[in-house]
């Protein structure tokens, strides 16, 4: 292999690290997480109003209901006491009008009872309707989430061979040239070296001036002129 060849296969191997360390950082799943999430959150919010219209009638509901079963109970135990009851006519009619009074009372709470509850379900239906349209995109980002860890496993894994080959072809360098191309990889990103491609650097894509091309092929075999622009190794 020449040095041309050789200079050629650590570009390749740059390039190919680039790919997938850039399809890493670019998942489309990653994109789509970011949308469920910013999807969630405004349900999330549209969650907290439901819930927060709906405590307010339940907890006003259940002490209705606390209080009816209470008045219930007293009623009831007033009932017992009169029915078996030997106590003169004037205690008899004192009982008999407390149990009216607390009747009275548990009707009036038993209404009121009756009302919340009414008030009550369609609140509810509005808290379980959110979550029940939440749900799909709850699902959907569980498994998102599982499929950016496969992913970013199998390119970890792709990324470290990639790596161990590049070393591979390091090594077959002049450890002269090797600076120069880490030099220019420091600089330009992605690789070290390009092609010139009809006139052009295929790395920068900005086209050679004719002075520029004119010198870079008359330079001697293995001179790698740097693109006047980006700075990396032109090859042809
Ligand atoms: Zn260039």
């Amino acid at each position: 292999m020449s040095e041309t060849d050789d200079l050629r296969a650590l570009m390749e191997a740059d390039r190919w690290l680039d790919r997938v360390g850039s399809q890493k950082t670019h998942l489309p799943e990653t994109a789509e997480l970011a949308a469920l999430e910013v999807e969630l959150r405004a349900q999330l919010k549209v969650l907290n109003e439901a819930q927060a219209a709906l405590a307010p009638v339940r907890s006003a509901y259940e002490v209705t209901q606390r209080e009816g079963n209470r008045l219930r109970a007293r009623a009831e135990s007033l009932d017992k006491t009169l029915s078996s009851s030997t106590a003169n006519s004037r205690e008899l009619a004192a009982l008999q009008t407390e149990v009216q009074h607390v009747r009275e009372l548990l009707e009036r709470s038993d209404d009121l009872e009756l009302e919340y509850l009414i008030a009550v379900e369609p609140l509810d239906e509005a808290v379980n309707a959110v979550k029940a349209a939440a749900q799909p995109a709850v699902l959907r980002r569980s498994e998102i989430q599982a499929a950016i860890v496969e992913l970013h496993a199998s390119l970890d894994e792709e990324l470290v061979a990639l790596r161990a080959s590049r070393v591979e072809k390091c090594a077959a360098l002049a450890p002269e040239l090797l600076k120069r191309y880490e030099a220019a990889l420091a600089r330009a990103g992605t690789s070290g070296a390009s092609q010139i491609v009809s006139g052009r650097c295929d790395g920068c894509r900005i086209a050679l001036s004719p002075l520029d091309l004119d010198r870079w092929k008359g330079q001697p075999e293995g001179a790698f002129m740097n693109c006047p622009e980006c700075g990396r190794l032109l090859m042809p």
